[in-house]
């Protein structure tokens, strides 16, 4: 008998164990595989009205399941109830949105001599998603949704720490129709469920979210058989504030672009950058915003802040405030246990610290002054970075001159929205590689095939 691996699931807000989940074996994950890829032939046929049906049904199930899901996501990751709903719904909204996809998935007729022209979008295969911690439900979500629109089967591994929606989710397909073998869910760890999938030669697709660093790692494991890759990886996104804002609505925003998820959020705007004329004024009003800010317990209703998701991760944030950092703010957690840090405020930073530099990934925010249009772009762009962004202005031609010089794959406008399932996301330069959500994600989960007809 083989002796079964078992994962135990934390409250990071409580630290108690919440469940035991198994560890899938790299045995396991190819007998995973080699089901999608059986059942692949048949799913793909599966007429485009069929196909949209179930995916109507899975998102119904997720609606009517939304208040479970919601609660288990409180007790895996820590998210407060009001977050975790929102996630719920943004799944259900993004399988929704992509069962309007097999019966749209159109070709095009070219013209050419000679005869007839025409494209098709033919699914790949076997997609694997490997999904990161911080957004368990929305992020797995943006994977299989599309994918399987398009007629590929999945095979999802959500992060170790957090598995608890994945598998539901998994099971919630299955009551909704689709076949088991088209959509299956494995946890377990990320170095050998996570890198198996990558290195698998029938797996045609990864969809990666996670660091920049094992993002890397996936890429080159990819590169041995062409494998297809869509990388959502790290941000440092600058929220940048002129004085012909609105400073009151952009300092009372500001800490929520950041702390939302207790900074553990690849959007998060964790360098503001404001002109120099109305720093004083703008740190003014920033501080009693962030102090305002609700941390406590995750379950009730008007709480806006959680714990980080484990006691290493709280360790990783805190190396970036060591002893004598430039605190401007620090607010107040919860006494007893969970994996708590306070909303920061780091201010003045020089832009070689690394707290300026770096994905923290928590809440610690840092705050630079700067002089002018053209020096708010350079400064933001000084990142290898570049997922997200805000602009704050009234003057409605700079919105648009600095949108289109910061290099970042999202940016708003006198608002922090960054994902927006309707609109394409992702990120330029080391955040990442190809584009989800909206209606170009299909062109990830699909390859051209042109076929020409002599006539
Ligand atoms: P991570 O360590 O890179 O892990 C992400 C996922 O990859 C997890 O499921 C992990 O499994 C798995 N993994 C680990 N090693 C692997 C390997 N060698 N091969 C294949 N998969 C492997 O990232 P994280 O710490 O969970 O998440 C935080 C990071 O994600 C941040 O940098 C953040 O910016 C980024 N992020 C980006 C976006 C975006 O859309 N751009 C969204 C959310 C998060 P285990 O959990 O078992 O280790
Ligand atoms: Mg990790």
């Amino acid at each position: 008998m083989v002796a079964v691996s078992l994962h135990e699931v934390i409250n990071p807000a409580t630290e108690a164990v919440v469940d035991r989940v198994v560890r899938t074996s790299v045995a396991e994950v190819d007998a995973a595989v080699a089901r999608a890829r059986a059942a692949f032939p048949a799913w793909a046929a599966v007429s485009p009205g069929d196909r949209a049906r179930l995916l109507r049904r899975f998102a119904a199930a997720v609606d009517a399941d939304g208040e479970h899901l919601a609660s288990l996501e409180v007790a895996n990751a820590g998210h407060t109830i009001t977050n975790a709903r929102w996630e719920a719904g943004n799944a259900r909204d993004v399988i929704d949105y992509y069962a309007g996809a097999p019966e749209r998935l159109f070709g095009r007729q070219i013209p050419v001599a000679g005869g007839v022209n025409i494209t098709f979008h033919e699914p790949l295969g076997v997609v694997g998603v490997i999904v990161p911690w911080n957004f368990p439900m929305p992020i797995a979500a943006w994977g299989f949704a599309p994918a399987l629109a398009a007629g590929n089967t999945v095979v999802l591994k959500p992060a170790e720490v957090t598995p608890l929606t994945a598998l539901r989710l998994g099971h919630l397909a299955m009551e909704a129709g689709i076949p088991p073998e088209v959509f299956q869910v494995i946890p377990g760890q990320g170095s050998v469920v996570g890198q198996r999938l990558v290195d698998h030669p029938d797996v045609r697709k990864i969809v990666f979210t996670g660091s920049t660093e094992v993002g890397r790692s996936v890429m080159v494991g990819a590169a041995a058989t062409m494998t297809r890759i869509t990388l959502e990886l790290g941000g440092k996104s600058a929220n940048i504030v002129f004085a012909d804002a609105d400073l009151e609505r952009a300092a009372a925003t500001a800490p929520y672009a950041v702390f939302d998820n207790a900074g553990q959020d690849c959007c998060a705007r964790s360098r503001i950058l404001v002109e120099r004329s109305v720093h004083d004024r703008f740190m003014a009003l920033l501080i009693p915003a962030v102090a305002g800010v609700r941390v406590g317990d995750p379950t009730r209703e008007d709480t806006e802040m959680g714990p980080l998701i484990s006691a290493a991760h709280r360790e990783s944030v805190a190396a970036y405030v060591p002893e004598g950092a430039p605190v401007a703010f620090r607010g107040t957690v919860p006494d007893g246990p969970g994996f708590w840090y306070p909303p920061t405020v780091l201010a003045p930073v020089e832009m070689s610290d690394r707290a300026f530099r770096e994905e923290i990934f928590g809440p610690v925010v840092t705050v630079v002054p700067f002089d002018d249009e053209a020096d708010a772009i350079r400064i933001a762009n000084d990142s290898p970075y570049g997922l997200s962004g805000s602009i704050w202005t009234e003057n409605g031609g700079r919105a648009l001159r600095v949108a289109r010089g910061v290099e970042a794959g999202n940016l708003s406008v006198n608002s922090h929205s960054s994902v927006r399932y309707w609109t394409p996301f992702g990120g330029f330069k080391q955040s990442g590689l190809g584009r989800e959500l909206g209606p170009d994600a299909l062109s990830c989960f699909t390859d051209v095939k042109n076929v020409f007809i002599s006539t």
